[in-house]
């Protein structure tokens, strides 16, 4: 029985500067159940970024609904944007900006758990059990960003990710600036996680060839709206608009 985490309607974005205006995201809507791994492909530019940040709230919506876990958060605040946040987790590009250069690996992936309210023994505990989950050793904790690689930070990144314990993962070319080969590790991370936590994941990402492997439904967003939707192998074996077609013939 499939359990809907996420649910976006008739979204849209206009960014205004001055007099000029652009719209961003149009009349975007999908849903997202539970451990389904949904992904959002499209060039540079589709608005794939400015989807992720309204389902966040690091962007106000200029139209439409999100709803979570059948809770209206499309303009949460306060108290109400915290317990959100609980539920809804990102990560980004470059895992080694979204960490405080001088504090540790640990601290960083502590912050919430203390926040929570949790000791400073329980916090390393589970700080360490994160980190493990994570392909990393505990020993990661008393590191610094600048102390590891690219890919051991996003491990690091997912960790800090994982500690509130959400439902929804959202990567947002999470695995960009990574080697393929270390881009691979973090996809079958990413879908060890999916399985064994039941996680959802939210894969953004302008690789459909990334899509294709991880992903069990793909959206293909251009110019601002989803102009197609379906599993990898529908989406590649049979895509029906011009602009997938292009992105398919651009993977291989
Ligand atoms: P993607 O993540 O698919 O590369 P984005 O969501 O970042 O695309 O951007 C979609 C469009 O919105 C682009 O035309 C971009 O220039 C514009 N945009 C994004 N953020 C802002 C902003 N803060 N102010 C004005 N325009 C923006
Ligand atoms: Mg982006």
């Amino acid at each position: 029985m499939s359990e809907t985490i996420l649910q976006v309607e008739h979204l849209k974005k206009v960014f205004t500067s001055g007099k000029k205006t652009v719209t961003a995201v149009e009349d975007v809507s999908f849903t997202a159940e539970r451990r389904e791994c949904l992904g959002i492909v499209g060039e540079s530019g589709s608005g794939k970024s400015t989807v992720a940040k309204m389902i966040t709230r690091l962007l106000d919506t200029t139209e439409g609904r999100v709803t979570l876990q059948g809770e209206d958060i499309t303009h949460a605040k306060g108290k109400d944007l915290r317990k959100a946040y609980r539920k809804v987790q990102m990560v980004f590009q470059m895992p080694m900006e979204s960490f405080d250069p001088r504090r540790t690996l640990g601290d960083g992936i502590g912050e919430s758990l203390r926040n929570m309210g949790l000791r400073k023994k329980e916090t390393r505990k589970k700080v360490e059990e994160l980190l493990v989950t994570c392909g990393l050793t505990p020993e990661f904790a008393d590191r610094y960003p600048h102390e590891v690689s690219g890919g051991q930070c996003q491990r690091a990144a997912i960790a800090r990710a994982l500690a509130v314990d959400p439902v929804l993962l959202i990567c947002d070319e999470a695995t960009s600036a990574l080697d393929v080969t270390v881009q691979m590790q973090i996809v079958q991370l990413l879908r060890k996680l999916q399985k064994e936590r039941g996680l959802s994941l939210l894969m953004i990402t302008h690789d459909l060839a990334l899509a294709q492997e991880l992903c069990d439904r793909i959206l293909v967003m251009y110019h601002g709206r989803i102009i197609e939707e379906g599993t990898p192998d529908e989406i590649i074996g049979n895509p029906k608009e011009e602009y997938t077609k292009k992105l398919i013939d651009s993977v291989v």
